[in-house]
């Protein structure tokens, strides 16, 4: 038995998703594992004799009534070698929720207590087994959205980033060693040519700690993808072209209709980039309130999108709204998509010259499909050049707020420096920088802190 993070408790949860699944996944954590999952493992032998990452088959029993409750099989991991660095056993079971709960509730009476969100993570951070950049990972790969996303996520995991933000902290509390040593033993402070070197070095940390920052628009935008607004004035089709587009692509990965009233977004991925399609409310004057909202939301959707797709009606002259669309489109990046081709055609790509000469324009019929797919390229063609080809480190708001202060704190010790300012002060400055350095990765970071990440977790992991 195995004692870690000074809880003694053991945990239980459900690893899988709710509803019905090939397989479902109970997963015990902690001190009392083995002895606690024991009596629901219907065959001879001791778990606390079986070797770590060993499987073992069994039907899986109620201890009290001595009744089966599944068939499944046992998987040993022992303390320190496992994910949470604690004894853990992961029971597989048929994925249905009356046995998982069942087996759940047998173990909670043997004296389980039902884990919280991300615990099991929390126990890994806690016994060493990642770092704290690495535990936010693994919420990014599971909740990753297109290729760009998960590879981000993946390197994430290995420790890429806190790999480069050790590197800086080592170098750092060198430099503050050397100022410490000044201050006790040399009455005389630091000589001038190791006051030069230091500069020199935390001018160089410093440079790269706005790299780092420089590269989380980026970051943003991968784990968040590009926002794509459909808009155009009321009737051209734009409702019918969100569906269309949605359809054509096989990869939609997460719905949310609805979720504002005028504004309806979905997410589609193509060839690993993730797009957030806005259809926009129709975009017309009005005095009516609930429609004042709507355009004023849509407007600001619109300024803030990566890409517009103008939808224009083929079958119709344009119209004054069409016209006073061009003039707030003007400048931005946009497609401009000629719809409704399968009618008698009125307006075409010579009507449009003056409009956008230099954007791309489709011309698509929603009704038929024509032109969908060649939308589709269009669009990723537009969004790839956006698409940063090097992999940035930084992408979650957390991680971007304490590198700030890092900088923050680098750009203090470097001003007190060149001003020739005492040891101490430097040396101030430069713990300020290390301390933040060191929230990246979870060597100096608070409970709240860690509650807050680990409370978005799932339960289970
Ligand atoms: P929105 O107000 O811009 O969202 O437009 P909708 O998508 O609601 O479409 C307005 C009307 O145009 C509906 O009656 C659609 O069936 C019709 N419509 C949309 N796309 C096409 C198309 O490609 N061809 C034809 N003939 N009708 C279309």
């Amino acid at each position: 038995m195995l004692e870690v993070n000074g809880e003694n408790d053991t945990i239980c949860a459900i690893s899988t998703p709710a509803g019905r699944s090939a397989i479902g996944i109970v997963r015990v954590s902690g001190t009392n594992a083995f002895s606690i999952v024991q009596p629901l493992f219907k065959r001879k032998g001791r778990l606390t004799d079986f070797r770590t990452q060993t499987v073992h088959y069994s039907e899986i029993q109620d201890p009290h009534g001595k009744e089966v409750i599944d068939q499944g099989i046992f998987l040993v991991m022992k303390g320190p070698g496992s994910y949470t660095g604690e004894d853990l056993v992961e029971i597989q079971s048929h994925g249905n929720p009356v046995g998982l709960k069942r087996i759940l509730s047998a173990l909670v009476k043997e004296g389980a207590r039902l884990a919280g969100p991300g615990e099991f993570t929390r126990r890994a951070f806690l016994s060493g087994r990642m770092d704290l950049a690495q535990a936010e990972a693994v919420m990014e790969v599971i909740s990753s959205e297109g290729e760009r996303h998960y590879q981000w996520a993946l390197s994430q995991l290995k420790g890429t980033l806190s790999d480069k933000v050790n590197d800086l902290r080592k170098k750092l509390l060198s430099s503050l060693a050397e100022i410490e040593a000044s201050i006790d033993f040399s009455e005389d402070g630091i000589s001038s040519g190791s006051q030069k070197a230091l500069l020199a070095g935390f001018n160089t940390i410093n440079e790269e700690v706005k790299m780092l920052l420089s590269g989380y628009e980026s970051g943003r935008q991968i784990r968040e993808g590009f926002t794509v607004v459909i808009v155009g004035r009321p009737n051209v089709g734009k409702s019918s072209l969100m569906n269309a587009l949605l359809k054509e692509d096989r990869a939609i990965v997460t719905s949310f209709p609805g979720t504002t009233r005028d504004l309806l977004k979905e997410w589609l991925v193509l060839d690993g980039i993730t797009i957030r399609l806005v259809d926009t409310a129709g975009y017309r004057e009005t005095d009516h309130p609930i429609e004042v909202e709507g355009v004023l939301r849509a407007e600001t959707a619109e300024k803030e999108a990566d890409l517009r797709i103008w939808v224009l009606d083929a079958s119709e002259a344009l119209a004054k709204e069409d016209k006073r669309l061009d003039e707030r489109l003007k400048r931005r990046k946009k497609i401009l998509v000629l719809n409704k081709i399968d009618l008698p055609g009125i307006l075409n790509e010579k009507g449009l010259e003056k409009e956008a000469s230099e954007d791309p324009l489709v011309k698509v019929s929603t009704l038929t499909g024509e032109g969908i797919p060649d939308l589709l390229e269009t669009i990723k063609r537009s969004l790839l050049p956006l698409a940063n080809k090097e992999r940035p480190l930084v992408a979650l708001v957390r991680h971007r707020d304490v590198l700030e202060r890092v900088h923050e704190g680098l750009e203090r010790a470097i001003h007190a420096a060149q001003e020739n300012n005492p040891s101490e002060f430097i040396a101030v400055d430069l713990r300020d920088a290390i301390d933040a350095l060191g929230e990246v990765v979870g060597e100096t970071t608070t409970e709240d802190i860690m509650d807050e990440i680990f409370s978005k977790f799932c339960i289970g992991k």
